[in-house]
């Protein structure tokens, strides 16, 4: 199982997903990676520039894993596979554990200069018996204000059960805890669900911002999308934005707010520390 060939980066590679057998390693180094703690976190700043300049207004959470002897491997490797055997609810959990603790640092250290945390939550946690309640009690002992915490959930979480749906989203409200429907316009949304739920935000997936100053398509679906938001009075932000064109396009259609490489990469705790510290002018 480990004659891997070439390089010790690709042994997981996207070709290999649909082998049984590299499926099973996976799962069972992963359990091994989430014991050991070889995964980490990594925060991209978010940028809101409606006041012409770009201000840092948050951070998003995303999932890293140093293996011991194969380096690196990004969650588009390993997130898919975790979903279908069930240890993606370990996987977020230890994440929030993880983003509560630094946001307990970061709030000692920086007061009402910290800003929100989104962190990715999936079908199999979101939808679990007292989720909500078990995030009140995180919040709690890790004494962090509940405003602090976004929750980035896919259409396809969202639209499961509306019932159910519904009412883990008013209590994660009523707790004070944001909410943000990611990758939108890939799933299937129904409107008439979204207009129930107290949603604050809609996140423009990548696939319609890369290359949008050139394709009309793309361009009528985020247009669609940004006077919906507005409609709904739901904010707006775009996800992958690399090129000035991205973002010139996105602001003429009203969305102002991005996440991407021309702005911020992805970054370590202690460089989000430099950026607060910047930001509060100290
Ligand atoms: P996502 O939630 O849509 O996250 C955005 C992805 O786009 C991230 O990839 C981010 O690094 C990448 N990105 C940001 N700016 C740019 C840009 O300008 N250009 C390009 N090409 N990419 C950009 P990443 O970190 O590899 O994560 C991939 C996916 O894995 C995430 O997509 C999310 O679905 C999932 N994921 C990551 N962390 C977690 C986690 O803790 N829990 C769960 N359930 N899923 C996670
Ligand atoms: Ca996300
Ligand atoms: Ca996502
Ligand atoms: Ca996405």
């Amino acid at each position: 199982a480990k004659a891997t060939g070439g390089s010790r980066h690709c042994f997981y590679s996207p070709a290999m997903k649909e082998d049984a057998r590299t499926r099973l390693t996976l799962r069972r180094e992963l359990q091994i990676a989430i014991d050991q703690e070889q995964l980490f976190v990594l925060f991209q700043p978010k940028v809101d520039c409606s006041s012409g300049q770009p201000e840092v207004s948050g951070f998003e959470a995303l999932v890293r894993w140093q293996h011991p002897e194969k380096g690196l491997i990004s969650p588009g490797i390993f997130i898919p596979t975790a979903e279908e055997n069930g240890q993606i609810s370990d996987i977020d959990r230890w994440v929030m554990e993880q983003v509560l603790e630094q946001l307990g640092e970061w709030v000692q250290r920086y007061q009402d200069r910290v800003m929100p945390v989104s962190v990715n939550v999936s079908a199999s946690l979101f939808s679990r018996a007292h989720f909500a309640e078990t995030l009140l009690e995180m919040l709690e002992n890790a004494a962090v204000p509940a405003h602090l915490i976004e929750l980035e959930v896919t259409e396809h979480v969202a639209m499961a059960g509306f019932h159910r749906t519904l009412e883990t989203m008013q209590k994660l409200k009523s707790m004070g805890v944001s909410l943000a429907i990611d990758d939108f316009g890939t799933g299937h949304s129904n409107l008439a669900y979204l207009r129930e739920f107290p949603v604050n935000r809609l996140k423009i997936d990548i696939a319609f911002v890369k290359g949008i100053e050139l394709d009309a398509k793309k361009q009528g679906l985020v247009q669609a999308i940004t006077d919906m938001a507005k409609s709904l009075s739901m904010d707006v932000i775009a996800e992958g934005v690399e090129t000035d064109a991205e973002r010139e396009f996105l602001q003429s259609v009203g969305c102002t707010c991005y996440q991407g490489y021309l702005f911020y990469r992805p970054m370590a705790a202690a460089d989000i520390d430099l950026l607060l510290k910047r930001d509060g002018g100290q």
